[in-house]
């Protein structure tokens, strides 16, 4: 029995943040990117084997790896800032129509 296995690379764009880059000294905007590798069993992708964080700069492009701790803080920074609180708005539910039976 042929066993094909490997490993797939995903990318995903988390958020955008205005950082002070290490690399050209401006406060420029960040690409929070998470990097998954995912271990892939007749190209079926079934669970990850790793995951980094990086940001890049969008100034000068360089990125930076930084912990998986410090990339939750700022996604956690970035919820505090922008998430809405959200009203339970009251649902307004229908009344059923009572049919009347005819009386004849
Ligand atoms: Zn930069």
């Amino acid at each position: 029995m042929l066993l094909i296995f490997g490993t797939r690379r995903y990318l995903h764009q988390l958020a955008m943040l205005t950082l002070l880059c290490a690399g050209c000294g401006n406060p420029a905007a960040h690409a929070l990117r998470k990097r998954v590798v995912k271990f892939t069993l007749f190209f079926v992708p079934l669970f990850p084997v790793s995951t980094t964080y990086s940001t890049q700069c969008t100034f000068c492009g360089v990125q930076h790896k930084l912990p998986k701790e410090q990339a939750e803080q700022l996604l956690a920074q970035i919820g505090a800032q922008g998430a809405a609180p959200q009203g339970s708005a009251p649902q307004t539910v229908p009344q059923p129509q009572e049919q009347n039976p005819q009386q004849g």
